[in-house]
């Protein structure tokens, strides 16, 4: 018997990052909205755990104890005082440390179907607690659809989403480091006077109408700058898709992977393709949004 979930990926349409605290994590007022990339988790009972995973950027998944979905299955069967004996493979379809939260989707994955598979029958919130165990974008992955995340980005706020918003994500070559990518940010705020981070009323507006105009003037990611310091030849993606059309473009999370908001499925498909002529991306993704949480298929 086994048991598979399908997780999305999600985009950051607002990331607002606050000063470093001192536990050395930063405030966030982090607008999530999950899009229709997926990576499949199956679990099945084996001898002892052990991880596999498919899909083109498979070579860059850790298969250690180090995977969040190792981790995930390893804070269940303690709670419950279980031998976490399955063999967890993972479908992967969402780019690695592409900024889309891939590991996270897993670590949500594999909890649920842990939990099915298992039969430990685990409340939402208990599920939702060894998520934010795992990590800040891990709540979220499980829950899907369009937060807000305060906190660190653990502390979930449901949030209300009138229509489709469709998506280009063009995937660049190798990853960026989140912790990276916050370093840099601490680098370049040094001396500044950073505000505390507060969710845009406009853009939760844009999200509760479904205007994708409104969305696209209201899109902000404060690791952008960041992220082009680190990686600059993402300024040519983002150029390349707003000369394609987009109504917007922007940093997804960390990087380096970058998204473009299109009016109609059919732009999306038109951007996608000027993205790939460009050359100045390895590949390019048309995905819609909202989509839903981690499912048992
Ligand atoms: P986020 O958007 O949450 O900052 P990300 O999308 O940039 O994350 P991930 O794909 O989650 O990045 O991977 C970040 C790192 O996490 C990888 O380089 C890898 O070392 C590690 N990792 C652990 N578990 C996984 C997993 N199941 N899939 C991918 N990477 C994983």
């Amino acid at each position: 018997m086994s048991v598979t979930v399908r997780v999305p990926a999600k985009v950051n349409v607002q990331l607002a990052v606050g000063g470093v605290r001192s536990d050395g994590f930063h405030d966030l007022a982090n607008v999530f909205l999950a899009v229709g990339l997926y990576d499949e988790v199956t679990v099945t009972p084996a001898e002892s755990l052990r991880i596999t995973c498919s899909g083109p950027d498979a070579h860059q998944v850790p298969l250690d104890r180090t995977n969040l979905a190792a981790r995930a299955a390893g804070l269940l069967a303690a709670r419950h005082g279980i031998d976490p004996a399955v063999h967890i493979h993972i479908a992967k379809d969402i780019p690695v440390a592409g900024g889309m939260a891939g590991g996270s989707a897993d670590g949500a994955g594999a909890l649920l179907a842990c939990d099915a598979l298992w039969g430990t029958g685990s409340s939402r919130d208990e599920l939702l607690a060894i998520c934010a165990e795992l990590g800040s974008d891990v709540p979220f992955s499980l829950v899907g659809g369009a937060a807000l995340g305060t906190g660190r980005g653990e502390q979930l706020t449901e949030l209300e989403v009138g229509g489709d918003f469709h998506w280009v994500f063009a995937v660049a070559d190798g990853g960026l480091s989140t912790p990276a990518v916050y370093r840099e940010f601490d680098r370049l705020a040094e001396g500044l006077d950073v505000p505390a981070p507060v969710a845009s009323p406009g853009l939760l507006d844009a999200l509760r109408t479904g205007d994708a105009s409104a969305l696209a003037g209201a899109l902000l990611n404060d690791l952008q700058p960041a992220a082009l310091s680190l990686r600059p030849s993402l300024a040519d993606t983002l150029a390349a898709g707003t000369a394609a059309g987009a109504l917007a473009s922007l940093v997804s999370g960390s990087g380096p992977t970058t998204a473009f908001l299109t009016k109609t499925p059919d732009d999306a498909q038109q951007v996608a393709e000027a993205l790939l002529t460009s050359g100045t991306c390895r590949t390019a993704r048309v995905a819609g949004s909202p989509a839903g949480g981690a499912l048992v298929v």
